[in-house]
């Protein structure tokens, strides 16, 4: 739908750029931009906002009525549906909002996910509210989304974010449900669901393996370490994380469990350090027991727990929220990678100084892609109303069953049955979720390392990033003939 036929909806090509987060984004774009050859009439139209839609709504809360902000961006039309998460916090603001929009919509073209960018938000603190408000919140913030045309598989996707999670988009999926009944396509209006209401598996961990992939797949490759003066695989490397959330715990899991030594994880209430190495997995079991990370046995509780970003270590991970690294912190820090878990977790001012001291910044629109990829594939199945493996999966047991047999014919050599059973096993929806999921970051990693080490103007890889996905969306705007 063009941006013009939203009822309500403001056009907003206009950043008032007061927000650090914003001018961040807008900043690497146009460093990107600088180097490219690419009618500014174009660059203009993909780097700005094209619709906004701000709220207020009274909803019922402890006996009394509270008026609720929210927001929806849709920041580029250029494919639809517009994607990208909602967020539940006290900083979310439009800028805010629109900076995420912005970040989607580069993401995605990063990691040819066939959408624009959206975001949205609602200013609360989730933590002040019961179930059942949140739920009433949600399902009404909903309702406004419906009535101005910003939801539908074929328009707008929301998925979760900070503060919000598999419930959140059960109670959307709902509303939408209810009010939208002639929508065949309904469950597709949100990503994100729990697996019962129309989720696909593997979404959960998507976007912590998504960065581990990513990780990987760097550390493993020659010439990137050998610039960075660094040995290849993770089984040497020290990595520090920071918000042990969605994101956080499962990139912390699975860098632990493929090799790496996870040195140090950082909360809001503090972080604990342990240079032989942190189970995560006996971690997680003791924050759902405690509520908290501090205190966890064999490991030094900081108080101060953003000053173990500062700390000694290969890989550091900030997965907690933006602009945690700035101008005030950047000369100090010591890894010599990070990966960006978080959105927007480095200032434009402090990514200058972090690449000056020969870090690596692997960035936001690549690194965490791995949630809106596999939003993706939840889509998909929403909108082919099956699941992933079901037609082929005992087909291809019964093809792999018939080449062991037949090998064992052959060589006259028989397999156990628990043999047999591993080789023959078919692919479920988790195999195929993760194996498109890994696909996806290899190929996308590889893509901009063309850019990063083939093109002498690209200095770091968020420019060689936004140079790889401004040219795809250049061509998408061009191919609709909007653009000469
Ligand atoms: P989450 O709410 O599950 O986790 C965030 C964690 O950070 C929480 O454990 C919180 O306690 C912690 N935290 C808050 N303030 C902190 C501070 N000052 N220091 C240290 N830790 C702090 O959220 P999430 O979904 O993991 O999202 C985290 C970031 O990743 C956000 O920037 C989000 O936009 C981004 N992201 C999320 C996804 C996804 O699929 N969930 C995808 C892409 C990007």
């Amino acid at each position: 739908m063009a941006a013009s036929a939203k009822k309500g909806a403001s056009q907003s090509s206009h950043f008032p750029g007061h927000n650090p987060f914003l001018e961040s984004v807008n900043a690497y774009f146009d460093k990107a931009a600088s180097i490219m050859d690419i009618p500014q009439g174009l660059l203009d139209q993909i780097r700005a906002c094209n619709s906004v839609y701000y709220m207020q709504f009274p909803v019922r809360i402890k006996g009394g009525i509270q008026v609720i902000q929210a927001w929806r961006a849709e920041h580029s039309h250029h494919k639809l549906p517009t994607k990208g998460g909602i967020r539940y916090a006290m900083t979310v603001d439009q800028e805010e909002v629109q900076a995420l929009a912005a970040l989607m919509t580069y993401k995605c073209a990063v990691v040819d996910v066939p959408f624009g960018g959206g975001k949205g938000g609602i200013r609360i603190d989730p933590k002040q509210y019961t179930e059942e408000e949140l739920e009433r919140i949600t399902r009404r913030y909903t309702v406004e989304l419906i009535k101005k045309n910003f939801i539908g598989a074929s328009v707008d996707v929301p998925a979760p974010d900070y503060g919000t999670g598999p419930r959140e988009m059960a109670w959307i999926a709902d509303t939408y449900q209810a009010m939208v009944q002639d929508d065949i396509n309904a469950l597709g209006c949100v990503t994100g669901k729990p697996v019962g209401q129309g989720g696909v598996r593997g979404r959960t961990a998507a976007t912590g393996r998504g960065l581990f992939f990513a990780v990987r797949e760097a550390v493993n490759d020659p010439k990137l370490m050998k610039k960075l003066k660094m040995s290849t695989g993770l089984s040497d490397k020290r990595v520090i994380v920071q918000g042990f959330g969605n994101v956080g715990y499962y990139a912390a899991k699975f860098l632990h469990e493929a090799g790496a030594t996870v040195v140090g994880v950082i909360e809001w209430d503090g972080a604990i350090v342990n240079p032989k190495g942190i189970d995560i997995n006996a971690l997680q079991a003791h924050r759902m027991a405690t509520g908290s990370i501090t205190g966890f046995a064999g490991c030094k509780t900081i108080k101060d727990g953003n000053s173990v970003l500062e700390h000694e270590c290969d890989i550091l991970v900030p997965a907690a929220l933006e602009s945690q690294i700035h101008k005030g912190n950047a000369a100090k820090i010591k890894a010599k990678i990070i990966a960006e878990g978080a959105n927007g977790p480095i200032t434009s001012e402090a990514e200058p100084i972090l690449l000056k001291k020969g870090i690596l910044v692997m960035p936001d629109m690549f690194v965490n892609a791995g949630g809106v990829v596999v939003s993706y594939f939840e889509w998909l199945k929403n909108l082919s109303h099956v699941r992933f493996g079901r037609m082929d999966k005992r087909f291809e047991e019964g093809s792999n069953m018939r080449i062991v047999d037949t090998v064992e014919r052959l060589t006259g050599k028989s397999l156990t049955l628990a043999e047999r059973q591993v080789i023959a096993r078919g692919a479920d929806e988790e195999d195929l979720v993760n194996s498109g999921l890994e696909d996806t970051m290899i190929d996308s990693y590889h893509t901009i390392g063309e850019i990063y080490f083939g093109n002498p103007k690209v200095k770091d890889m968020r420019t060689a990033a936004f140079v790889s996905s401004i040219n795809k969306i250049a061509t998408s705007y061009m191919s609709l003939g909007i653009f000469p």
